[in-house]
């Protein structure tokens, strides 16, 4: 009964656990086309049965969530696992190697559509399950399982789902696989993500674009109208400049400023990555200004004649989106609103629209519970976890967080270059198996940790 008998099982169940993801992978599962949906979720089920969890479909306004639960006592320390069974299209099919649904092992990675995103992170998690079972004889914590079918079609009932179900999942961790490892090939532990509000704006001029000479001085330039707007929101340094913008943000801890302080960074190598080689600023301010602080993006601006050569036109109409990622605790609508406010106070005729929006989340990293999954997941993978404290992008982590009321915890499991989304999308066998590993150690440092508290 111990992590030798852990990875004995590991190693000598290898073709059998294999087996298994491909049999999950082999079943199509895509969501945005509504291909073979209901069948995974079927599939999923009967496995999760074998495993002997207590499994159940969940309806949804859209996909089915697959639940499950290991309840051993009412009252014990519950991790809730978090992970999507639907798969992004495999199109364009012609430039995958082996077909995306015909799971073909090469140079030691799996290929198939969803060995990364999501599949083999999620089997991960239940076989771990499974071979901690076998290796110490019980579950020393309950576990919940939350497998949604719309991952990739953004989570759109998800944030319902959680709040009908608020009862049924209480937890007091949610732990979710999914992503890729850092490219350094270090575990990686997030805690949080940025938040989002899009908007559009619309300023409006005459019915119909008009001849320059004939109305010029005439006629209003609603692309004017937007820049002058523009100007009152944002001064020249990036500072936003809309009433209450910043209120609620967050301050980063001293040991978040200091996770941030330690994470990898490497100027040359990430200008070149983004397509900008003269990126020059210290990695310090890097991730704070990713991950700490929002952003006042433009993303779009469309108006008048951009084409060769020119047209001498008065523009009709100008529209600008924006999306504004968001920290803790900031809050979407109420940013929104701010604008909004902001808005009609200088330019009542512009008009503003909501395009739509996503909480911020963040996990506090001085919390206990985070320092006993970094300790496990070091354990498992024997290498030091590298810990951002949030994401610069955006995930619906704020159903657990803030619906839910959980800490949440992120560890990808998928090797750095999984290609998700894109053909020859992979998990390379190690990867897989250390996710194996990864899941029975975080379950054990639990057990001990809530024995302890
Ligand atoms: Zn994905």
């Amino acid at each position: 009964m111990s992590f030798d008998k852990m990875e004995e099982l590991i190693q000598t169940r290898k073709e059998a656990y294999l087996e298994q993801l491909f049999v999950l992978l082999r079943q199509k599962s895509i969501s945005t086309q509504n291909l073979g949906i209901y069948e995974c979720a079927e599939l999923l089920k009967g496995m999760m049965e074998e495993l002997g969890i207590n499994t159940r479909l969940i309806e949804t306004k859209g996909h089915p969530v697959v639940y499950g639960e290991m309840i051993n006592h009412e009252n014990a320390f519950t991790l809730l696992l978090y992970g999507h069974y639907d798969v992004q299209p495999p199109e364009p099919l012609e430039d995958w190697v082996s077909p995306p649904f015909e799971p073909t092992i090469r140079e030691g990675r799996i290929f198939a559509r969803g060995a990364g995103d999501n599949k083999g992170q999620l089997m991960a998690q239940l076989l771990g399950i499974k071979t901690y079972i076998d290796a110490f004889g019980d579950l020393p914590v309950n576990v919940k399982f939350v497998f949604e079918g719309e991952e990739e079609n953004g989570s759109v009932n998800l944030p319902a789902f959680v709040e009908e179900n608020k009862e049924l999942l209480k937890a007091d961790v949610v732990f979710t696989a999914d992503g890729s490892s850092h490219n350094s090939g270090s575990p990686l532990i997030l805690l949080g993500v940025r938040g989002m509000v899009a908007i559009e704006l619309n300023a409006k001029g005459s019915d119909w674009d008009n001849h320059s000479g004939n109305t010029g001085n005439i006629l209003p330039n609603p692309v004017w109208k937007l820049i002058d707007l523009l100007q009152t929101m944002r001064d020249r340094d990036g500072k936003v400049l809309i009433k209450g913008f910043y209120d609620h943000i967050r301050k980063p801890s001293e040991q978040e400023k200091e996770l941030l302080r330690s994470l990898p960074y490497d100027a040359e190598n990430i200008g070149e990555k983004i397509g900008y080689p003269s990126l020059t600023m210290d990695g310090e301010t890097y991730y704070r200004k990713l991950t700490m602080e929002p952003t006042f993006n433009i993303c779009g601006m469309e108006s008048g004649y951009a084409g060769e050569g020119i047209k001498t036109i008065i523009p009709s109409t100008a529209t600008l989106k924006m999306d504004i990622r968001l920290v803790v605790d900031q809050d979407p609508i109420d940013i929104f609103n701010k604008v909004y406010q902001h808005v009609e106070e200088h330019a009542p005729e512009v008009e503003v629209k909501f395009l739509g929006s996503m909480h911020p989340s963040r996990t506090s990293a001085d919390l206990d519970i985070v320092k006993v999954v970094t300790e496990a997941v070091h354990q498992a993978y024997q290498k030091e976890p590298l810990i951002q404290p949030s994401l610069g992008g955006s995930l619906p982590d704020y159903v657990w967080t803030k619906i839910l009321g959980a800490p949440s915890i992120i560890v990808p499991y998928a090797n750095f270059d999984q290609r998700n989304h894109s053909p020859n999308e992979n998990i390379e066998l190690d990867y897989f198996f250390n996710g194996i590993k990864s899941i029975c150690h975080v379950i054990h440092s639990l057990g001990e940790f809530s024995k302890n508290s």
